[in-house]
């Protein structure tokens, strides 16, 4: 677990995931075996629902997996946790490719449309959309002025560079 949270990327992943309460929680992880939320919260000091909306959140990622054994005189349900830290640069790889397409899906959409704005309003059109209202601002009616994307586009484009490198895909 110290060596994963050594990487700084991966830290901050980490943190934007689980917060620090949640990094709190991985940093007390025992190292061998499964555990029980409860036995969690008592081991580690934090509280319950904590530890709870950690496991969950890792969960969903497939950071953390559980068993479920059924107590057969009781019929009570225990979910024991183990952590899956191995499958972490996947799971970040993953999410950085989402990112990637849809970072794509707007830099297409940014150069293959004109924008007008109203500068009252701070409303943003297509040429499509200002044209059919000539151009007059449909809220306030004021005349649109015509909106370049210059700048937005090219931060659009580092982003997706640096994506794209940070990915292997350069
Ligand atoms: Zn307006």
């Amino acid at each position: 677990m110290d060596e994963v949270l050594e990487s700084p990327a991966v830290k901050a992943y980490l943190i934007r995931l689980i917060g620090e309460e949640g990094i709190n929680l991985l940093e007390k992880f025992p190292e061998e075996g499964e555990w029980s939320d409860e036995q969690l919260a008592a081991e580690t000091g934090i509280n319950l629902n904590s530890v709870r909306h950690t496991l969950y959140t890792l969960y969903e990622k497939r950071l953390a997996e559980y068993r479920r054994i059924k107590n057969n005189e009781t019929g009570w349900l225990t979910y024991l946790w183990h952590l899956r830290m191995d499958m972490i640069f996947e799971v970040i790889r993953e999410d950085l490719e989402t990112i990637l397409e849809k970072l794509k899906a707007r830099e297409r959409y940014e150069e293959e449309n004109d924008f007008y704005i109203c500068k009252a309003c701070n409303m943003l059109y297509t040429f499509n959309e200002a044209m059919d209202v000539e151009f007059m601002c449909p809220a306030c009616d004021q005349k649109m002025e015509h909106f370049d994307n210059e700048i937005l586009l090219r931060a659009l484009k580092k982003r997706i560079e640096a994506i794209k490198e940070t990915l292997g895909h350069a």
